[in-house]
C-alpha cells in the first residue's frame, strides 16, 4: 500500500504516519526527519540544509528529489510506505508521479488532513517545541512553513483530486486515536477496492 499524506504542520501526519507505519507493516517515510538526521550526524547534506531548515523554508526540489528517490529505492520500501512531508510543490510532485511510473506504481490513497483552526496549528506546533525542542519550532521559522504550506503545498490537494480522484480529507482536529480510526477504515475500503 501506497501511501501520502498532505497537511498543514501541527496537524498529526508525523503521529499518524508511525501509527500506520507499525500497523500496516510499511516504512514511515518522513523527508524532514530525514534531513534532521542528517543535521544529527553532521553529514555534508546536514550542513548544507541546517539554515535552510532553521529559517523555516524549502529545501531545493533538486535536493529532495534525490533523497526520495534514493530511499524508496531501498528494500523496505518495496511492498508500499506512508509519506509524509514529500511532496511539497507541484515540481517534487511532478517528479514523484515521474518515479512511480518508472517503477509501476501509483498512489493508492492520498489523506488531507485537514484543520481550519489555525490557532490550533499553531498551538501544537508550539508544544512540539516545548517536547522535542525543534530548531525550527520558533515563532517565525513556524509562520514561514505554515505560509509556504498554504501556498506550495496545498494546491497539491487540487493536483491529486484531479489526477487521482483518491484523495480522502480527515477531519485532523480531534484526538489521535479518533483520527487513526477515521485512517483505518478508510484503508480498509481502499484494500476492498485494491
Ligand atoms: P517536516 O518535518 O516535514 O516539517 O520538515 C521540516 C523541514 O524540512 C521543512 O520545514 C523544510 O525545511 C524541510 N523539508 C522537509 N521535507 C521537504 C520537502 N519535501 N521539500 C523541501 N523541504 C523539505
Amino acid at each position: 500500500m501506497n501511501i501520502l499524506l498532505l497537511g498543514p504542520q501541527g496537524s498529526g501526519k508525523g503521529t499518524q504516519a508511525k501509527r500506520i507505519a507499525a500497523e500496516y507493516g510499511i516504512p514511515h517515510i518522513s523527508t524532514g526527519e530525514m534531513l534532521r538526521a542528517e543535521i544529527a550526524a553532521g553529514t555534508e547534506l546536514g550542513r548544507e540544509v541546517q539554515s535552510i531548515l532553521d529559517a523555516g523554508d524549502l529545501v531545493p526540489d533538486e535536493t529532495m528529489v534525490d533523497i526520495l528517490r534514493a530511499r524508496l529505492a531501498q528494500d523496505d520500501a518495496s511492498e508500499g510506505f506512508v509519506l509524509d512531508g514529500f511532496p511539497r510543490t507541484m515540481a517534487q510532485a511532478e517528479a514523484l508521479d515521474a518515479m512511480l511510473r518508472e517503477i509501476g506504481r501509483d498512489l493508492d490513497v492520498v489523506f488531507e488532513f485537514q484543520i481550519a483552526d489555525e490557532g490550533m496549528l499553531v498551538d501544537r506546533m508550539t508544544k512540539r517545541a516545548q517536547d522535542e525542542g525543534r530548531t525550527d519550532d520558533t515563532p517565525a521559522a513556524m509562520r514561514k512553513r505554515l505560509d509556504l504550506y498554504y501556498r506550495e503545498t496545498a494546491p497539491l490537494v487540487e493536483y491529486y483530486r484531479t489526477t487521482r480522484g483518491n484523495v480522502v480529507g480527515i477531519h485532523a482536529a480531534r484526538t489521535v486515536n479518533e483520527v487513526f480510526a477515521e485512517l483505518q477504515q478508510a484503508l480498509e475500503q481502499v484494500a476492498v477496492r485494491g
